[in-house]
């Protein structure tokens, strides 16, 4: 992928693939692209040059022959609603539950049956701790509470993927580790994952492949034992012991 905002590459050629049920951690200085990365991964923006394929799926285009039609507004909204996304700010819905912000997308974007939806969200707010706290509104909960319904939020999607853009950078410090700890659960689980993170402890512990990005390329990837034990790069050293 190549993307360019204005006279600056931001993504000079990113190669990337996320098997599926892995969990890819994506580390790298303020302003190397890992953002516009995902950004781009789900059509938020669009690349200059390249494609994204989720589960084979052209994301964003349809292909003709060797011609590329962008897909309409209706169909990438589709598309996306299959590819989670946990963005830093939790992003809920204000004036709706914790229970209303999760069951709102499948029923009016998917269309599955209410009843359904009204049950697997119960079940998901248990799973991430808060099935006491289902008629809540985002400005009643914690920051860790909002972000963990986020989550919630992103899986009664059933997602092919999910996208995390730095998910604990806004919190309050006592508040990450049971946002990790949500995270960790769903790496355990399966579920395909692109986490943008400056929690080294997570790569470490839940990352299959680890990549180091820097002016919107990647300088290495790997297993975290590879990368973050072993990194061959300078720039990769560099940037670890300074989040070390
Ligand atoms: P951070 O760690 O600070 O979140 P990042 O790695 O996520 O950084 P990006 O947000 O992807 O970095 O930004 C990469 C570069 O692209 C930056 O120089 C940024 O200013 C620029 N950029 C991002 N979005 C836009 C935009 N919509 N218009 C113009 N420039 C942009
Ligand atoms: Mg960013």
């Amino acid at each position: 992928m190549h993307k360019t905002f204005g006279t600056t590459e931001v993504l000079r050629g990113i190669d990337l693939t996320a098997a599926a049920g892995t969990v890819t951690v994506v580390l790298g200085p303020s302003g190397s692209g890992k953002s516009t990365l995902l950004r781009c991964i789900n059509h938020l923006e669009k690349v200059d040059s390249g494609l994204v394929r989720v589960d084979g799926e052209l994301i964003g285009y349809r292909q003709s022959g060797t011609r590329l039609h962008e897909l309409s507004e209706r169909q990438i909204l589709k598309q996306r609603a299959g590819i989670g996304f946990v963005f830093q700010n939790f992003n809920l819905f204000p004036h709706l539950t914790a229970l209303e912000n999760i069951t709102e997308a499948p029923i009016s974007a998917q269309g599955k049956p209410k009843r359904l939806v009204y049950d697997r969200a119960h079940e998901l707010l248990t799973r991430v701790g808060l099935g006491d706290r289902a008629h809540a509104y985002p400005r009643q909960l914690s920051g860790g509470q909002q972000q963990r319904v986020a989550i919630a939020r992103a899986l009664a999607l059933d997602p092919k993927l999910i996208l995390f853009d730095e998910p604990t950078s806004a919190l309050d410090p006592e508040l990450v580790g049971e946002v990790l700890d949500v995270l960790r659960d769903l790496a355990a689980t399966g579920v395909t994952m692109i986490v943008v993170t400056h929690e080294i402890g997570f790569a470490r512990e839940a990352a299959d492949t680890v990549v180091f990005m820097d002016s919107g390329r990647i300088v290495e990837q790997g297993t975290p034992a590879e990368v973050l034990d072993n990194p061959q790069h300078e720039r990769t050293r560099a940037f670890l012991s300074a989040v070390l």
